[in-house]
């Protein structure tokens, strides 16, 4: 009933590396290969298997028998807790949901399902017609009771771009904004160094832990083999754990000038930054700063509602600041 410890190790430090410290699945399998995760044959755990073993129930605690649709919960320890099981299950679920979402985009036309009429509040949809020579690109209402949206995709997405543009935020708003995330990106790396040294402390500990466990074991022969076996296997697991920790910092080690340069950029010109994405990345990005969707029918109206960080910043700028003019770092104006 009880897996192979070995193997429950590191199951263990993958569930919480994607649960609490947001890895993906696949960058937990391969930071859960690199410290030693082996098939029984020695051979690394693919992809689809490891997502298998991260559904069953057993390492939960939780018996279930499919068969017969019961599901309890053992009476030994489980190997994670449940909470963390039950978010790595969601986790699962809608990786698997998110991509077959991304098939019902149509590269042609990002603005479906953004945009909705404003008339019925549909989503609009996007097709060709047929002209006399050529096919153009539309979008439209195709609701049967409503229908009285209609527009060339160039002309949709060129006032869309003037929408996302509407949205930028004024040099010295940027300027200020940048100095915030340096200080606060100055205080975590401080606090991470410390953390680091603490889990090199830690590690040094469980080495030599280990190490006098052997001795008492093997030369002086002062404990059994089953507590021998048991405080070893507590002292591997606690050494894996910091391991992993400290890995999952090394990656964390990014260029915040970079990021930095970025988001100011994405920021100062969000119609412009919108015009260069492929399909799929309008889509995420039209997403994420406008969770709610946005109405049209012949002009877009102030019924957009952009998300953080658009709308923390634009409350701070308010609507004249942006006719102030720019000093300092000059933002990408969009054409
Ligand atoms: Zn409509």
């Amino acid at each position: 009933m009880v897996p192979d410890t070995e193997r429950a190790g590191f199951i263990a430090i993958a569930f919480d590396l994607i649960a609490q410290d947001g890895f993906s699945i696949r960058d937990a399998l391969k930071h859960v290969t690199a410290l030693g995760l082996r098939t029984k044959r020695g051979r690394p755990v693919s992809f689809q298997s490891f997502s298998n073993l991260l559904r069953r129930p057993v390492y939960a605690g939780r018996i279930q028998v499919e068969r017969f649709g019961i599901a309890c919960q053992g009476d030994f320890e489980p190997l994670v807790q449940p909470q963390t099981f039950d978010t790595v299950q969601v986790i699962l679920k809608n990786r698997a949901g998110s991509s077959k979402e991304r098939q019902l985009n149509n590269p042609d036309f990002p603005l479906r399902r953004i945009v909705h009429c404003d008339i019925c509040k549909r989503p609009l949809t996007g097709s060709w017609s047929s002209g006399r020579t050529k096919k153009y690109p539309y979008y439209r209402c195709q609701a049967r009771d409503c229908g009285q949206v209609q527009i060339r995709k160039e002309q949709l997405e060129a006032k869309f771009v003037a929408i996302l543009s509407a949205m930028s935020v004024s040099s010295e708003l940027l300027t200020l904004f940048r100095g915030i995330v340096r200080d606060l990106w100055k205080d975590r790396k401080r606090q991470e160094l410390s953390r680091r040294e603490q889990l090199k402390r830690r590690l040094d500990e469980v080495r030599e832990r280990r190490d006098k466990l052997d001795e008492a074991f093997l030369f002086e022969a002062k404990i059994d083999e089953a507590i021998y076996q048991r405080q070893k296997k507590k002292l591997t697991e606690q050494s894996q754990k910091a391991q992993a920790e400290l890995l999952s910092q090394a990656r964390d080690d990014i260029d915040v000038d970079r990021v930095l340069e970025f988001a100011t950029n994405v920021i100062a010109g969000p119609g412009q930054f919108w015009s260069g994405l492929n399909s799929d990345q309008k889509v995420a990005f039209q997403e994420a700063i406008l969770p709610n969707g946005i109405g049209f029918d012949g002009e877009f109206y102030g019924t957009a509602n952009p998300a953080f960080p658009f709308k923390a910043l634009s409350a701070f700028s308010g609507d004249d600041s942006r006719m102030v003019s720019p000093t300092g770092i000059e933002p990408v104006s969009p054409p």
